[in-house]
């Protein structure tokens, strides 16, 4: 890990430096790749973690099967302007990816969410059923723009967490509302296949689908050696092109900063994750800075004092020096962090310290208007120096 260490030579070429962009191009994730595996057993740590409070949790969940976990509405960026969105986050079985040997990803809690028994097709469609009347008054109205999005906390194309044969119910009767004009689901790439696409095309002639994909990180090494994903930057690259081939987008979900990296390489690993999926063409960008979920492998770190969750400052850095505003015309950046402001989501300093709520209102101004300018090129002075002097010296 010595290589990951930060170098004052480098951060001081982060302050501020007008050829910054040139120099993270330049300065790929090499190094990171170069790295032998970093913890060998993850997945049977992972595994413990995440079955030590199923007992507790046995109870509570079985009785609530036909409930989702969560369903909201509030404003949004759609991709022809501002809008609504209504979001559905499904109790589902589990991810299948968790659920196998693999013990899925280690910064992922939404197996925590999960029912501890098979959930039918049934259940799933009283869950719809049951924000469909919550939002009856929003969906039937036609001079409403909806975003509707769906969760699963896993793959809503994959049969084996909910049936085909749901997943076309669901999406046949979002297709009759005219005030639903996207559609948002999520998936891992392996799943996205054309002929599961050709089936959703028939459905979907009016509104516009994209499926969200959880990349985290154009490097194969962070993907799969640090966050334990399982797929390949390949894979990502064919379920792209599968999604436009039918005219449906694609949503890259960007990683800042999973477990392991500390602050200036996830810097450089989310910048060269965003320059990859803006030359590849992704439709939105959603970047998640990490917030520490329960049972993972991040709370384990965050515990012993190994974890910080990253900095709105470099978040706001990294955003405004990865896109130009020409590339914001024709794709969508997305940033909606959880925790955010709080010790377990991006925050700087200190939860209560007032540069939290600066930075968090320019990073909300930015998203609904996708326009660079909200975010100022100097921070005050006061702050940035106390920031870059922590950066320069914080080690996780
Ligand atoms: S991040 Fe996605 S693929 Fe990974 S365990 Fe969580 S739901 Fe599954």
């Amino acid at each position: 890990m010595s290589n990951l260490k930060p170098n004052p030579a480098k951060n001081q070429l982060l302050i501020r430096d007008s050829k910054i962009n040139e120099y993270f191009q330049s300065e790929s994730m090499v190094f990171l790749e170069s790295q032998p595996s970093i913890v060998k057993n993850l997945w049977e740590e992972l595994n413990y973690l995440r079955n030590r409070p199923l007992s507790k949790q046995k109870a509570q969940k079985m009785t609530q099967i036909d409930r989702p976990v969560a369903s909201f509405s509030k404003p949004e960026r759609l991709r022809e302007g501002m809008g609504t969105e209504i979001t559905l986050i499904f109790r589902s079985s589990a991810c299948s990816w968790a659920a196998s040997k693999s013990g899925g990803c280690t910064m992922c809690g939404y197996w925590n969410d999960r029912a501890d028994k098979s959930i039918s097709g049934q259940n799933f469609w009283n869950q719809f059923q049951q924000t469909i009347t919550k939002y009856e008054n929003l969906l039937e109205d036609s001079s409403q723009s909806i975003v509707f999005k769906m969760f699963t906390s896993g793959s809503f194309c994959d049969p084996k967490e909910l049936d085909l044969e749901i997943q076309l119910k669901i999406l046949r009767k979002l297709s009759t509302f005219t005030s639903v004009k996207e559609i948002v689901i999520e998936s891992r790439p392996e799943y996205v296949q054309e002929k599961l696409l050709k089936q959703y095309e028939e459905i979907l002639t009016n509104q516009y689908l994209e499926i969200g994909i959880g990349l985290e990180s154009r490097s194969n090494y962070v993907r799969n050696n640090i966050i334990n994903k399982g797929f390949s930057w390949d894979q990502f690259v064919k379920a792209t092109n599968r999604l436009h081939q039918y005219g449906f987008g694609v949503k890259a979900y960007l990683i800042f900063k999973p477990p392991f990296l500390p602050e200036y390489a996830a810097m450089t690993d989310l910048f060269n994750s965003i320059r990859a999926c803006v030359k590849l063409g992704a439709d939105t960008i959603s970047i998640n800075p990490t917030n520490i979920q329960q049972h993972t492998i991040c709370e384990v770190l965050h515990s012993r004092n190994q974890y910080r969750s990253p900095w709105l400052f470099s978040l706001l850095w990294v955003i405004k020096n990865g896109f130009s505003q020409e590339e914001l015309q024709s794709i969508r950046l997305i940033c909606d962090p959880s925790a955010a402001g709080k010790d377990r989501g991006v925050h700087n300093f200190d939860p209560y310290h007032p540069s939290n709520e600066y930075c968090l209102k320019i990073l909300e101004k930015f998203v609904h208007t996708q326009d660079l300018s909200e975010i100022p090129e100097h921070f005050p002075e006061k702050w940035w120096i106390a920031y870059r002097s922590e950066l320069l010296t914080q080690k996780k």
